[in-house]
């Protein structure tokens, strides 16, 4: 049997052949060397257990890296979205269900309050979310409107200074522990989508519960529930951005989330590749080790080029949104490919390791369950593939 196991595996070097700045290179570093001590340590404990870290959490916030693309003003770094994507990457690397916590509470819960809310919840919530005071979450998908988003049931109904909303949302990730809620609900049923808006909803509204969520396949050290909105009330003021542009803000808000899901799914591929590696490594069958088969070999090398190109593709979304670009359809296409590689790769890692790769024993596993999130959250790969289609056939027609 090979020598590696669940608990004890090193990372070894990745060569990047980009040119990442002295302070990017520095969060990765950091945060690798975090990931390894305090994350990979109990990444097989919470899963098994299905139990939310908050020892953890405790300590990605004493890091700071809920406050890397923020502006300092607001107690962040101003890391910007790439050194952000590499915290993500490093967690995910060793612990997917910790690289999710992160990723949902700062692309999901905390980005939408800080890029269209107004100063007054700016000042109010974006410190205290950044300072790891309470997390955040963001309900958008409901029992009957998931990739139909514009199909959204849950209603906010103007009465004086307060909407009053009803319905319910699903599969909120981070929402046992969120003091604040970033919902969608429909404000004018005439207008279709144009008449969907978004809130703060704090978590102490009267008529607002939260509810125990679905036993899960995988992410299971992530926290999710359903939302439950009874009459509850909450102030006008808490409407974010203008009323009937929710939808427009939920989706410009997924452009952004899909490029953390991809460096989530990007750091699933390296880990599931970097045990799959040592495996092959170690592991003898027909007198030679796996890596001196050449059907292992050419496994790893796929592995490797999909992951290698995978980091082209985050790495530029990330750059694109640091730089102000139009960022929609690399968003898009990083979190397409970066998830269904982190499918392919870990899947592969399961057969390298043959019958221990189907024990719980083994990582890869864990990684295989955890990367099927990849390919469903922010946004489905079929959708990822509409929004693809629709931007290069726009960009057809205008030529
Ligand atoms: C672990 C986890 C965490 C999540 N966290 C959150 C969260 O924090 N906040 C939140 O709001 N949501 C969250 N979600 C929900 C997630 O975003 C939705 O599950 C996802 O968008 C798909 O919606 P659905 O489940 O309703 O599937 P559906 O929309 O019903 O889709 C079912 C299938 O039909 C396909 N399909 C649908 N429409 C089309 C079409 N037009 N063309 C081609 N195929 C189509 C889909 O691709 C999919 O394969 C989470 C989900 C998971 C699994």
């Amino acid at each position: 049997m090979a020598s590696t196991t669940t608990g004890s595996y090193t990372l070894p070097e990745i060569r990047h052949s980009f040119d990442l700045t002295q302070d990017q290179r520095m969060i990765r570093d950091m945060v690798r060397e975090f990931a390894l001590a305090e994350v990979q340590p109990l990444a097989h404990e919470i899963d098994e257990e299905h139990r939310f870290p908050h020892e953890t959490w405790k300590k990605i916030v004493g890091l700071g890296l809920p406050g890397i693309p923020f502006p300092e003003e607001y107690g962040g770094s101003n890391g910007g979205t790439l050194a952000y994507c590499l915290a993500v990457e490093e967690l995910s690397r060793v612990c997917a269900s910790t690289g999710l916590t992160l990723a949902a509470h700062v692309s999901l819960g905390t980005y939408p309050i800080y890029k269209w809310g107004s100063e007054r919840l700016r000042n109010l919530y974006v410190p205290k979310l950044i300072a790891g005071e309470f997390m955040g979450a963001y309900g958008l998908t409901e029992p009957n409107a998931g990739s139909d988003s514009g199909g959204t049931q849950t209603t906010a109904l103007r009465q004086g200074n307060e909407y009053v909303l009803n319905g319910a949302k699903c599969f909120i990730t981070n929402a046992n522990y969120a003091g604040t809620f970033i919902c969608t609900a429909v404000t004018d049923p005439k207008l279709g989508p144009k008449g969907i808006s978004a809130f703060v909803v704090p978590r102490e509204t009267p008529g607002f519960s939260v509810e125990p969520g679905e036993h899960k396949l995988g992410m299971r050290g992530s926290d999710w529930a359903s939302l439950v909105f009874q009459d509850a009330r909450i102030p006008s003021d808490n409407l974010l951005g203008p009323e009937g542009e929710g939808f427009k803000t939920f989706m410009k808000t997924l452009e952004g989330g899909r490029i953390s899901i991809a460096a989530l799914s990007l750091g699933i591929a390296q880990g599931a590749y970097d045990v799959a590696m040592k495996y092959a490594q170690d592991r003898e069958a027909f007198g030679k080790k796996l890596s001196d088969q050449q059907a292992v070999q050419f496994k790893l090398a796929n592995m490797a080029l999909e992951i290698e190109a995978s980091r082209h593709l985050v790495y530029h979304a990330a750059r694109l949104k640091d730089a102000d670009q139009v960022y929609g359809k690399e968003a898009a296409m990083a979190k397409l490919f970066a998830s269904e590689t982190a499918m392919r790769v870990t899947y592969e890692a399961i057969q390298i390791h043959g019958g221990y790769g189907y024990s719980r024993e083994y990582p890869v596993e864990r990684m295989w369950r955890d990367a099927k999130l990849c390919v469903i959250g922010e946004g489905t790969s079929e959708i990822q593939r509409l929004i693809i289609s629709r931007s290069i056939l726009k960009g057809a027609k205008a030529v």
